[in-house]
């Protein structure tokens, strides 16, 4: 078995499609000066043609993806026009005398050597759609088709070693059941953009090409991560019933877009998405979430560190798409195991511990100014929150307050329009930020529990580690009393308190949640329609009073049983409820 990262939830049984994209070998030809000439007219004609190309492929994917769904195509036509690439390229026909095909290859070759050493999943992805781009050059220079996906039999699992945006319009086919490649994170465009169509993937499985071989007989789990290689009869009989019960509950779960998160009395919990990239504003309407509840927007420092008026054109789309929904946008919480190399951080020797988060914005004044202030013009277009990372006491977050009120007078000063009630709040995630939250309530208008961080930092479990991961447990009895401690604090003062660690996607752990008395729960986009089903199939009152008895117990193993056995007893009773919204 080989275990990746899931993208895409789902389970499907079936044969393995290897895709390899590609060109035939590219030589390296000599050019007769009176060839020069010709040499850049045929480069300029095969750009030309990859850009009709992407143009084509974009027109189908708009078609095809749901509504509102941006295809990620504008960094391919930005590469056609770069004089960093193709610029280059045509400078080099002049001046090495070489052929076009060699030169791009050559190029592609060196950039994949650079970027490879950054290990940035931004950079790969870059490079993922250089390739792309290079290809199509390369292949309309030597006159070749490209490979197609369409080629494969019906119902594949496609295996590569990474895909780009555009090779996935093929999957629009339908003839790809599942995506399984050896690289890639799931940030990447392309696994946006399979996360959208609902196709079960998973990336990173490392050796997956190199065991297989066409038609060989896998099981992608990509609830799991896992892929099973050669699986003996009995297997195959027990994963396609679930493969059956998947699509059933995909079926079925369409239907719950536009109703509420209610519980069987009434209780109202909001449910809110995640988001990384901006590519991601539309999952909230797609997945029929209340809006964004954690936008990290460290993933927009990876490669270059963006000045106000990108942050601020990045915020105040988001501000402008989510209309009157809420947005929270957390500040930079850089540092730790998000090492943004342009920081210039120096190395630590225990970086979950050190200049991260918070600390790392307080400590550069201007880096921090400049987040807030695009925050806050783009507070004036919508319904724009902020909150702070990693806030470990009252003195921190004191300080930062402190700094968003100086950013609020710069503007005024300048006149700049900003929402003077923009809704501000901490997360939480540190225990000693929980056992103090009282005080923190004082000053904050929400709270939200980030318990990836709050589980790693009470247990002292590296939350990457896989080597010590059987000890991150989410219902460790430290966890939930540190959770339940915060979210009463909250109630005393009057605060909102949301959670928007990994554990909210968990449907399982959801009548936790919201027994504990959680207002909202922000997800991963494609976990909302499980997520609203727990809430719309539990009872908000008596789950409540259970929690309480869950919450006197020792024992993480006896939590888990008892909740499992409040969601059968839910499902028996109730079942699932698809009816018009309450
Ligand atoms: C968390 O710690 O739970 C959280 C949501 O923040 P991140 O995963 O980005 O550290
Ligand atoms: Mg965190």
């Amino acid at each position: 078995m080989l275990r990746g990262t899931p993208v895409s939830p789902g389970i499907v049984v079936g044969r393995v499609y290897k895709y390899r994209r590609g060109f035939s070998v590219v030589k390296r030809i000599k050019l007769r000066s009176a060839e020069v000439k010709i040499e850049v007219d045929k480069f300029r004609g095969a750009c030309r043609q990859a850009g009709v190309e992407i143009t084509e492929i974009e027109k189908t994917m708009l078609r095809q993806l749901p509504k509102g769904q941006p295809a990620p195509f504008e960094a391919h036509r930005m590469l056609l026009d770069d004089p960093a690439f193709t610029g280059r390229v045509e400078r080099e026909i002049k001046s090495r005398r070489l052929n076009a095909s060699f030169l791009v290859r050559e190029l592609l070759d060196e950039y994949e050597k650079k970027f490879a050493a950054l290990d940035s999943p931004l950079m790969r992805e870059r490079i993922n759609d250089l390739q792309d781009v290079g290809g199509r050059i390369i292949r309309n220079l030597k006159g070749e088709m490209q490979p197609a996906l369409s080629d494969a039999g019906e119902q594949v699992i496609l295996v590569a070693e990474e895909l780009s945006p555009s090779e996935t319009t093929n999957l629009l086919k339908k003839r790809v059941i599942g995506l399984a490649t050896d690289s890639g994170g799931p940030t990447a465009h392309w696994a946006i953009v399979a996360r959208a169509l609902r196709i079960p993937t998973v990336v990173g499985l490392g050796s997956l090409r190199e065991r297989t071989q066409n038609g060989d007989l896998i099981i992608l789990d990509a609830r799991r991560g896992t892929v099973l290689i050669d699986p003996s009869a009995a297997q195959v009989k027990r994963y396609r019933s679930l493969e059956r019960d998947w699509r059933e509950e995909e079926r079925s779960l369409r239907g719950l877009r536009s109703l509420p998160a209610c519980t069987r009395d009434g209780e109202r919990v909001g449910i809110m998405v995640n988001m990384e990239m901006p590519e991601e504003m539309e999952t909230v309407k797609e997945y029929g979430a209340d809006g964004v509840g954690l936008f990290r927007t460290e993933f927009l420092f990876v490669e270059e560190i963006p000045g106000e008026e990108e942050q601020f054109r990045i915020y105040k789309e988001l501000a402008k798409r989510m209309k009157k929904r809420p947005a929270v946008i957390r500040t930079l919480d850089a540092g730790g195991d998000k090492f943004v190399s342009k920081l210039g951080q120096d190395r630590e020797l225990n970086p979950f511990l050190g200049l991260r988060g918070i600390r790392l914005c307080l400590s550069n004044r201007r880096l921090f100014e400049t987040q807030l202030r695009a925050i806050l013009r783009a507070s004036h277009y919508g319904n724009i929150q902020l909150m702070f990372p990693l806030i470990s006491g009252l003195a921190e977050l004191r300080q930062a307050l402190e700094v968003l009120e100086h950013t609020r007078q710069q503007l005024a000063r300048k006149k700049i329009p900003y929402n003077s009630d923009m809704q501000v709040g901490v997360m939480i995630e540190v225990p000693a930020a929980a056992l103090v939250a009282t005080a923190l309530a004082r000053l904050v208008d929400f709270f939200s529990i980030g318990s990836n961080d709050l589980i790693q930092y009470t247990l002292a479990v590296d939350r990457g580690n896989q080597s010590i991961s059987y000890l991150y447990e989410p219902l460790h009895p430290a966890v939930l009393r540190l959770i339940d401690m915060t979210v009463r604090a909250a109630k005393e003062g009057g605060i909102h308190v949301s959670i928007c660690g990994e554990m909210a996607s968990d449907p399982a752990l959801v009548p936790l949640l919201v027994g504990l008395g959680l207002d909202s729960l922000s997800v991963s986009p494609a976990a909302v329609p499980a997520v609203k089903q727990a809430i719309r199939s539990m009872e908000g009152r008596k789950t409540r009073k259970a929690v309480q008895n869950i919450l006197s117990s020792d024992d993480p193993e006896l939590i888990r049983r008892q909740l499992e056995r409040r969601v059968r007893a839910s499902r028996r009773k109730f079942g699932v409820s698809y009816g018009k919204g309450r």
